[in-house]
């Protein structure tokens, strides 16, 4: 029979296991911090109805146009789609469950979204994002808490990155200068590339954020909506800002940043990198006031950010090099036989104690231990020979020392009941 190779699919990564401590570096650490600030966990299903998506993200927008996995249910006909993003679901959840009925919600995800694009450095078909959504404040508060939180996590993992903001004021100020940037963008017709010119009359906010070079000149000298902001708008920008500088946060306005999804109003905030190439937003949000009524809900103000993992990821790899974790903290060898049940026994006691215990299986040739052992990067090894045991002893060697670096002394004679005394603080 002909042998198959079947690949993984395009786009699609695999995380292997010498990833998994760089991984689990990044979602501890934002886990903590996000807990830190009262946030708690939020889980959705990976598969909603493609209308949640339609309608929470806005027909005109990259993900729904081009980007979304959608399917019919075989079953039944449904239109389902594979998450692209993960606020629609977090709000369709706080709708149908009542979470905003009695208090606000300060709330955070993690977890693989998917958006059929062009793969490349930084951009995947499945990705993951840490997100949070504080759900039922009317801001600037958590505004600025989210963007503390942000800044603190970058500190955390030692990475740095610069803080945009700009401000997408309210309903009718866009609508205003939506007819000026229509106007506008109508004199400069003969610039404009096919997408935005299927843009121009149904969402020409999003012109401005496009990556094309050419319109760049054009698109720089565009009206900008902070010209159009009222009073109150004004002064939530100003009272963001305030409350940014007062925590000590260098940022800067770029009035040009729109975000790529429509529900947007007031705060938008991007985390920008240069290290990571074109692909340098690691995290993206801001406040969505509309999109709860939107989705059927009563009116709650909500504001929320999400981060690109496999980019923090990268930089923190970039920055703080990669991350290296011992397979275990002691590393059991023994000769078979009776020496391989204490080994167990010897084993499960280390781990009552809080040890990470690998007991070695398969051959039992010294040799071969020893390697596993070395590869493992456990600090001990305890060594069952069949003599020692006999003696109700165990041989121990320190392989290397707290930070990683080989040790070369000599093993020592331990009676079987020291063992977890040795190890056990
Ligand atoms: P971009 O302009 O880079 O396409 P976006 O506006 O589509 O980003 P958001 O929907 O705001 O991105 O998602 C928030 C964050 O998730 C981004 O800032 C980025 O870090 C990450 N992200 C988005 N799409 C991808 C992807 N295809 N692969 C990896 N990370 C992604
Ligand atoms: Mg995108």
């Amino acid at each position: 029979m002909a042998k198959v190779k079947i690949v993984g699919i395009k786009g699609m990564n695999d995380m292997l296991p010498e990833d998994a401590a760089i991984w689990e570096k990044f979602e501890d650490t934002a886990r903590s911090i996000a807990a830190s600030y009262g946030y708690r966990q939020i889980r959705t299903p990976i598969l909603e109805a493609t209308q949640l998506f339609t309608r929470g993200i806005g027909e005109v927008t990259d993900i729904v146009e081009k980007e979304m996995y959608s399917f019919t249910d075989s079953m039944n006909g449904e239109a389902l789609t594979l998450r692209p993003e993960n606020t629609s679901a977090v709000v369709r959840c706080a709708i149908e469950h009542n979470l905003t009925y009695n208090a606000p919600q300060r709330l955070w995800y993690f977890g693989p979204m998917f958006r059929h694009e062009r793969p490349q450095r930084g951009r995947y078909r499945q990705f993951h994002q840490f997100g949070c959504e504080a759900l039922g404040f009317n801001g600037p508060d958590v505004d600025i808490e989210l963007l503390a939180m942000t800044s603190r996590l970058w500190k955390a993992l030692g990475i740095e990155a610069r803080l945009e903001l700009n401000s997408l004021g309210a309903l009718e100020e866009r609508a205003a200068h939506r007819e000026a940037l229509i106007a506008y963008f109508e004199k400069h017709a003969d610039i404009l590339d096919e997408d935005a010119k299927r843009r121009l009359h149904t969402n020409p906010l999003r012109i401005l954020d496009t990556k094309n070079p050419e319109m760049q000149e054009m698109v720089n000298a565009a009206p900008k909506l902070l010209d159009f902001l009222g009073e109150e708008s004004l002064a939530f920008l100003a009272k963001l800002e305030a409350g940014v500088q007062a925590l000590g946060i260098n940022y800067s306005i770029n009035p040009r940043l729109v975000r790529g999804l429509d529900y947007y109003n007031h705060t938008v905030f991007e985390w920008i990198t240069d290290k990571l190439g074109s692909q340098g937003t690691i995290c993206g949000g801001g406040r969505y006031d509309p999109l709860i009524e939107m989705l059927g809900g009563r009116p709650t103000p909500a504001v929320g950010f999400a981060i690109g993992a496999e980019r923090v990821i990268e930089l923190v790899r970039e920055t703080a090099g990669d991350v290296v974790k011992a397979d275990c903290d002691v590393y059991i060898a023994h000769q078979g036989g009776h020496t391989e049940m204490v080994a167990r026994q010897i084993g499960e006691k280390l781990r009552d104690c809080g040890k990470r215990v690998i007991v070695h299986a398969g051959s039992t040739s010294f040799k071969s231990m020893m390697k596993r052992a070395d590869q493992s990067l456990a600090q001990w090894c305890v060594i069952c020979g069949e003599g020692e045991v006999n003696e109700n002893c165990v041989s121990v060697k320190r392989l290397r020392d707290a930070a990683g670096n080989q040790q070369f002394a000599e093993q020592m004679k331990v009676e079987i009941d020291q063992v977890t005394e040795l190890f056990g603080q």
